[in-house]
């Protein structure tokens, strides 16, 4: 009988029956935990729990201090009864549990019998063969996860044994965002053998849905109503302590899930990848590589993440899961090797799905064009290596803005797509798009999706899922979203109540139609998928609006300056290890029992990615992390130097390089080495005397003690090699005098600089007639107070500019007085701080660019003592344009100096790397840096950002002692009639200075190592970036030389690039991973060198024509006949020095 014939309509119906009242709603929160907790649903939620020693037997080890044993080293160790309660530390230390299980008999017939193993802080779960199986995560965050089920066969046998590794640190460390308490004990909450009611579970979650679907959906929404009725009808139903009533109360939720629900939703799973949708569910787990934590526990943290995942993926037919971040799969490859071959397995069926490309999640504000392109090159290395597969999406959720040549870096890095979510931080303005084309700056695009979602690591509520359609900006074109979810930044990932979540949704919308409230949610597929269907919805983007230029981050624009050290780590290990690649591959050519020390240069490079981690370069991770930091940068230039020195002493026999330490004999003669290959250079270099006063004689100008000597270097011709030249032939000499009291005056040719009261009071330019500063303003130093209102290592505010206090030098004095280089010193206290400088302008240029203008040169050591305080270099110019020029990643980008607009005004604190420049016609200055990022250019003023002081989340950032340089630069004509980013190469990039002390004062050298075997002449903007060596040469067993050049004004460029003293077979444009895009032809041309002495031979030539957009990278690939030069056996040049 159906339910309407049960109940006829009464004739007479005497109740009272209201409608609900608000209260109803409320009613809702009390059905678990809570104040009711011991009538609700929460006591049936447990049906046994059981910890006395009977069941449950607990012994562990300690590993000493932080080390971090290995599973078989751990468990040969001699272990101690252990029991719960007991507390355990300090931070950072390693705790080894070994756990037995005697499980009762008579609970056989429950459905689940777990483990619970809450330490308060991360664990991971062992089989007592080694096999990390489980992660754990402790505490009452929203991260807990603290039930390992027991296997069946266990649970057959009666017993089971494991071993848990707990670690004395939480997901987020050991104090969130403030400094970590390096003394902080956890303890051991529960160690538990317990009987879950599943039933009641589920019940929990059917209900909890209900709940959101209630908070999420509008009041008008007749499913807002219907979940309402629904949830209240359960709690009507439900009876306390009552199993049967559970049942009903499930069965009252099909209202909204429909009938038999469960079963539909585990039969689709099954074939989870056929399913429908426009919100696409992707686990993820977005693990800082280290940031609250350091590099090792980061280790801890994938395996932990990953293993539970494997276990997940098991469970949940329809359960995808991605990860990034190639410098993790290879941590779990060398220190879980059984893990690693789990993931694996799931790699190849498809629901493990590494994603992203680079090696780590990197900052793209501050690493190098080349160190970019390495983060794509040792990331789709390793995965074709061990997965056999090159990731079509470049994954990068949580980073601080977003280069401009990223689009063209990703795309030639073999990815077609790009997924990110940060700008939504913006705390100024809304980005307008969601999906959308990306161009950079060559006019490259990547087809990009920010999620609507606004966050990489949904909790799967419905406030999540309603965004993706409510705060989807694209939905003209297209309603495709991705939903990450799964805990994040600290680890994690999905949890099986987060999947409960979406199984729930799915058999609502599946059931309803909740008219575009929520949108159909589709699991079990991947980035790739998605896009490609956004693909096929937009005709290739073709329906899409573009966005062109950079992603500016409107937010944590201090990561740009905080920890100085870093920084200038980063920036000295990419110069030397382009320098080092260089070397090491001429000598390989040149000298064949010289091997290329491939290994070394890989592992230097690993290091040097690893550190722009997003929460490394940036300066916004705990202190440890600098620890560990300092110490790869200190290896890098221990073993780059190494290598450099190497190749340098094969290609140029019987020479030794020339530094303090070196006790020099009094016959030798000293000569440089300029490793910028198509920029002859002719500068003033300092040679330490302490140990070669035999050097003497060759120094244009002896320092006041005489411990150092100034030598005018020529390297103008095409040589590689620079000579001493003589100073008075066409160099007019560099003066410096007090002119008057406090008032110096240094000039020389083309400038004349005063520095009056502490101040620079003028920067004259001779031959132009112009005075370079602003009428009545002053150059110098300046400090700000820099108190931001959130996230105090990674933001400035805007308002940090209305607080500053102009810096005046004290005891200004002469300490070089030309001919060759004038020096003025300068001391400055602010606060507790000190800083000594020294001003230096040389008689000669900066470059041999015709009318070319000297440098004044800032050397700047600094004790920095002040906290929550901003030092920059000021320089107020007589310019106007409205906008300056940023070097960034193989080009320049050029940003507002007004502040007409809101986006404009926003960019008040900017990311440059070696020079930003400010020009008019006829007229501009840069502003050069050896080692800092951050900028501005406000009106006319022009800021070099030098030093902060945050204190959070590490109370001592930049504390100490700093050395740095930056340089003023004048120029005529514009940027890009100028030689700035030239000029700022060489000041990035000294001459290395080597002697040689044989009878001849000949030096023998390879013919490679006289003249650059590589040029692209007659082009001002071609640079070429990068030689080195294929990266499969060792396993192929073939000769190959990978160059990479770039177009940098922004304009287009032909060239014939020349290659010289090789035997080249053949010529190919590749892509970034060495991959032939099409063969060059490979032409014949005369060796046109001049002011060369080689071998003596007529020698030919080799010329490949190449033709350049602006701002485009190129990489060509030679092969070479044979693995040395042609000129290598028994026919060396030589030079005369
Ligand atoms: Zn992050």
């Amino acid at each position: 009988m159906s339910e309407l014939k049960k109940h006829p309509y009464p004739q007479l119906n005497f109740e009272a029956r209201p409608r609900h009242l608000g209260s109803i709603r409320g009613r809702l929160g009390q059905f678990v935990g809570g104040h009711f907790s011991s009538v609700n649903l929460s006591p049936l939620l447990f049906s046994h729990r059981l910890d006395d020693t009977e069941h449950v037997k607990l012994e562990v080890w300690s590993a000493p201090g932080r080390t971090k044993p290995t599973f078989d080293e751990a468990k040969r160790q001699k272990y101690r009864p252990a029991k719960k309660g007991e507390a355990f530390g300090p931070s950072w230390t390693n705790h080894w549990f070994k756990v037995a299980l005697h499980i009762p008999k008579d609970w056989e017939g429950y459905e689940r019998v777990q483990l619970e193993f809450d330490c308060s802080g991360e664990a991971m779960v062992y089989t007592t063969d080694g096999d990390p199986i489980h992660g754990l995560t402790g505490g009452w965050g929203t991260e807990r996860r603290v039930e390992f089920i027991i296997p069946p066969t266990a649970r057959k046998a009666g017993v089971a044994h494991y071993f848990i590794e707990a670690s004395s640190n939480e997901m987020f460390g050991q104090n969130g965002m403030d400094p970590p308490d390096q003394n902080r004990y956890y303890w051991l909450n529960s160690c538990d053998l317990v009987v879950p009611n599943m039933e009641a579970w589920r019940l929990m979650w059917d209900f909890d849905h209900l709940h959101q679907l209630v908070d999420n959906l509008p009041d008008d929404c007749p499913m807002h109503m219907k979940a309402q009725w629904t949830a209240n009808e359960i709690m009507n139903v439900f009876q306390t302590g009552d199993m049967e009533s559970v049942k009903a109360a499930r069965k009252t939720a099909e209202a909204i899930l429909g009938e038999a629900w469960e079963d539909k939703v585990q039969k689709e799973s099954e074939s989870a990848e056929k399913q429908k949708g426009t919100l696409w569910g992707i686990g993820h787990c977005h693990i800082d590589t280290a940031w609250l934590w350091p590099f090792s526990v980061t280790q801890q943290k994938s395996a932990r993440s990953w293993s539970t995942q494997c276990d997940l993926m098991d469970r949940y037919p329809e359960h995808r899961f991605s990860a990034t971040q190639a410098q993790q799969f290879k941590w779990v490859e060398q220190l879980y090797p059984s893990l690693f071959a789990r993931i694996k397995e799931k790699i190849s069926e498809g629901t493990f799905q590494p994603v992203g490309a680079t090696w780590v999640e990197m900052d793209c504000n501050m690493p190098s064009g080349e160190a970019l392109v390495r983060q794509f090159l040792y990331g789709q290395k390793y995965y074709q290596s061990r997965f056999g597969i090159t990731c079509k999406t470049f994954v990068l959720p949580d980073t601080f803005g977003y280069s401009s040549q990223l689009p063209q870096i990703a795309r030639l890095a073999g990815c077609q797509n790009f997924f990110t979510q940060k700008l939504s931080w913006n705390n100024t303005n809304t980005f307008p798009n969601s999906t959308f084309n990306w161009v950079g700056l060559d006019s490259s695009q990547i087809l990009t999706h920010m999620t609507p979602v606004d966050n990489y690591n949904s909790q799967c509520n419905l406030d999540d899922i309603r965004r993706a359609v409510t705060n989807h900006k694209n939905t003209e074109v297209t309603s495709q979203a991705l939903l990450l979810f799964g805990n994040g930044d600290g680890g994690g990932g999905p949890t099986p109540p987060m999947l409960e979540k979406l199984r729930r949704i799915r058999a609502t919308t599946k059931q309803h139609d909740v008219g575009g409230m929520l949108p159909p949610l589709k699991m079990g597929g991947s980035f790739e998928q998605f896009f490609d269907s956004v693909r096929e919805e937009t005709i290739n983007g073709g329906k899409l609006p573009n966005w062109r230029g950079e992603l500016y981050a409107e937010f944590h624009r201090g990561t740009y300056t905080s920890h100085g050290s870093i920084k200038k780590g980063n920036r000295k290990s990419e110069i030397l290890m382009r320098e080092a690649e260089f070397a090491a591959t001429a000598a390989s050519l040149a000298d064949p029992s010289y091997k290329y020390p491939k290994d070394k240069i890989d592992s230097a490079w690993e290091d040097l990615l690893l550190c722009q981690f997003h929460d490394v370069l940036p300066g916004s991770g705990i202190a440890m992390i600098y620890e560990d930091a300092e110490e790869k940068y200190a290896g890098i230039q221990k073993y780059i130097r190494a290598v450099l020195e190497e190749a340098y002493s094969a290609l140029y026999k019987n020479s030794h390089p020339l530094d303090a330490a070196t006790k020099v004999p009094s016959n030798s003669r000293v000569f440089a080495i300029n490793t910028l290959h198509n920029y002859p250079r002719q500068e003033v270099v300092t040679v330490p005397l302490t140990g070669a006063a035999g050097l003497r004689g060759s120094c244009a100008q002896v320092s006041g003690d005489g411990q150092k000597g100034y030598m005018l270097m020529d390297a103008s011709d095409e040589t590689v090699i620079g000579q001493p030249k003589g100073l008075y032939a066409d160099v007019a000499r560099v003066t410096v005098a007090e002119s008057e009291p406090g008032v110096f005056v240094m000039t020389n040719e083309s400038l004349v600089m005063k520095i009056e009261d502490g101040r620079i009071a003028s920067i004259y330019d001779k031959a132009a007639d112009k005075e370079l500063l602003a009428h009545g303003q002053t150059a110098g130093m300046v400090i700000m107070e820099d108190n931001p209102n959130f996230w105090d290592a990674w933001d400035v505010d805007q308002f940090h500019l209305e607080k500053q206090t102009h810096l005046k030098f004290g005891n200004v004095r002469v300490l070089e007085g030309g001919p060759v280089r004038a020096t003025i010193g300068a001391s400055l206290r602010v606060g507790q701080s000190s800083m000594e400088v020294e001003i230096s302008l040389d008689a000669v240029p900066a470059s041999l660019k015709k009318d070319a203008r000297s440098m004044i040169r800032f050397s700047a050591v600094v004790d920095w003592r002040e906290k929550h305080k901003f030092l920059k270099f000021e320089l107020p110019v007589d310019i106007q344009s409205d906008t300056a020029t940023y070097d960034t990643q193989f080009g320049v980008v050029s940003r507002p100096t007004h502040r007409n607009t809101s986006w404009d005004a926003a960019k008040f604190e900017v990311c440059g790397h070696k020079f930003a420049d400010y020009s008019e016609y006829g007229y501009g200055v840069a502003i050069l840096n050896d080692c800092k990022y951050g900028y501005a250019t406000e009106g006319n003023v022009m800021r070099l950002s030098l030093l902060r002081a945050p204190t959070q989340p590490d109370p001592e950032t930049d504390m100490g002692s700093h050395a740095f340089s930056w340089a003023v630069y004048p120029h005529l004509g514009t940027f890009a009639e100028s030689d700035v980013p030239q000029v700022s190469y060489a000041f990035n990039t000294p001459l290395h200075l080597r002697y040689t002390s044989s009878k001849t004062n000949e030096l023998t050298a390879s013919p490679l190592a006289l003249s650059p075997p590589f040029r692209a002449p007659g082009t001002h903007n071609v640079f070429v970036e990068t030689i080195k060596r294929g990266e499969d040469d060792a396993d192929t067993g073939k000769t190959t030389v990978v160059l990479r050049a770039f177009e940098q004004f922004g304009g287009h460029a032909k060239t014939t690039l020349k290659i010289y003293d090789l035997d080249v077979t053949k010529a190919s444009l590749v892509n970034l991973l060495e991959e032939e895009i099409e063969p060059l032809e490979l032409l014949e041309v005369p060796d046109d060198r001049t002011g060369i002495s080689g071998g003596g031979e007529e020698t030919k030539a080799y010329g490949v024509k190449l033709s350049f957009r602006g701002f485009e990278v190129k990489t060509i690939k030679l092969t070479l006949a044979s693995a040395k030069s042609k000129r290598s056996s028994g026919s060396d040049g030589w030079v005369k020095v």
